[in-house]
């Protein structure tokens, strides 16, 4: 282990990953310090699916971003590392399971048009069947968006790191335990009874990330949101699609990965702490969900369920930047259910801003200093 490093990353999930990838390949020495082992978490078992247009507001002008950095980035990273990422592109279909979705799903077609890189329309149901004649024929048509992407974010995150380690990044397993300041300027990381010194911290820890803000003396307001994921036997011929609806009550994905398997995604259950026990509503609920957009899977057997945390902020926007009062102290977490999609432009903000101080990407209204009060 080396004894010092310009930037000690706390947590190799997507996001230290990420960053760290970055940080090295702009020259700065980097540890990323891990407890478990890389994309042992969330970023292991997300669904790892990239559509920037499927979420408005202040995060999309991020996600396009990031999207876009993506095509640069997929190349080098597996190159690299030498680890498939299981990259497919795939259309994707919203499906209008009501009728009463249709006026709405009919204007996201113009949204999404407005980006250039995707196209989009809108199908009758006749044409969504001609697409896929195995979705149900009670539906009321969808939305096509061509070409996002769908990938494996384990090995996602396993290239990242490992791409990473090839530009001179140090991976420590081990559990950091606190901050080393010289008056209020970070010097090192604690790990148990040893020591890195450093220049600078990056607080990577996903939904742990509250536990480090007693380090940084702020109140970091990171809560794990449970989310659970079925993988059943693929279809014969494969789906070529990513399917999406809203249905008894909540959203489901369904699409068949590169691992051959069709996936149901997912659920989001708040409360229920740092517990990852799969459980059996949510295997009963992913089941009749996807079932009532594909009725052939009923007879597809269970191959693997999964549940991991999203780490959530109380207004659902990353936290992103710089903490205040402490020199050389940063952030990123608050991914929710787009850590994946939003890693490469978080990777390049968090090293701008340990590097230089600044960066011309547009975070600062998710900085930490939004949640101050008084
Ligand atoms: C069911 C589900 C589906 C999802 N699907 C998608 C998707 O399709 N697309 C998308 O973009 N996003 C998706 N997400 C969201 C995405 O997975 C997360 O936003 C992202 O993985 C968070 O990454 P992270 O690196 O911040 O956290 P994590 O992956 O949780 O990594 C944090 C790491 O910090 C480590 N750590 C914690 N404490 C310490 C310590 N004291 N010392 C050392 N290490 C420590 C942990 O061991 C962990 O490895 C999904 C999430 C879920 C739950």
């Amino acid at each position: 282990m080396r004894s010092h490093s310009d930037v000690v990353i706390v947590g190799g999930g997507i996001v230290g990953s990420s960053i760290a990838y970055r940080l090295a390949s702009e020259g700065s020495s980097v540890t990323i310090i891990e407890r478990d082992s890389i994309g042992n978490h969330a970023s292991g078992f997300a669904l790892g699916l990239l559509n920037p247009t499927n979420e408005t507001g202040n995060i999309e002008s991020l996600n396009h971003q990031s999207f876009s950095m993506y095509k640069e980035l997929l190349g080098p990273v597996q190159e690299e590392s030498g680890v498939d990422a299981q990259v497919l592109t795939v259309p994707h279909v919203e499906l209008a399971l009501e009728e009463s979705e249709i006026p709405e799903l009919k204007a996201e077609v113009n949204r999404i048009k407005a980006f250039s890189e995707f196209h989009s329309t809108w199908l009758e149901p006749a044409d969504v069947r001609k697409m896929e004649p195995r979705i149900s024929e009670d539906i009321y048509g969808g939305v096509l968006v061509e070409k996002v992407i769908m990938l494996d974010s384990y090995n996602l995150t396993l290239a990242t790191a490992q791409a990473a380690e090839s530009r001179g990044v140090e991976i420590v397993l081990g559990e950091a335990t606190g901050i080393i300041y010289e008056k209020d300027r970070a010097v090192g990381v604690n790990l148990g009874g040893d020591r890195i010194d450093c220049d600078a911290v990056v607080l990577a820890l996903g939904p742990w990330s509250g536990t480090a803000g007693l380090w940084a003396e702020t109140d970091i307001p990171i809560v794990p949101q449970k989310g659970e994921i079925v993988r059943v036997e693929g279809l014969d011929p494969p789906l070529g699609i990513h399917i999406h609806g809203f249905t008894l009550g909540s959203s489901c994905s369904v699409v068949q990965k590169g691992d051959g398997a069709t996936w149901l995604a997912a659920t989001s259950q708040d409360g229920t702490g740092f517990d990852v026990t799969p459980s059996g509503e949510a295997l009963e609920s992913l089941s009749q969900r996807g079932m009532r957009m594909l009725p052939e899977l009923e007879s597809h057997q269970l191959v693997l369920h999964t549940a991991c945390m999203r780490p959530v902020a109380p207004d659902g926007d990353p936290i992103l930047g710089k903490i205040p009062g402490k020199d050389g102290v940063f952030v990123a977490t608050g991914t929710e259910g787009k850590g994946i999609l939003l890693a490469p432009v978080i990777g390049r903000a968090i090293a701008d801003l340990v590097t230089t101080g600044e960066t011309d990407i547009a975070i600062a209204e998710f900085g930490i200093e939004r949640f101050a009060t008084g």
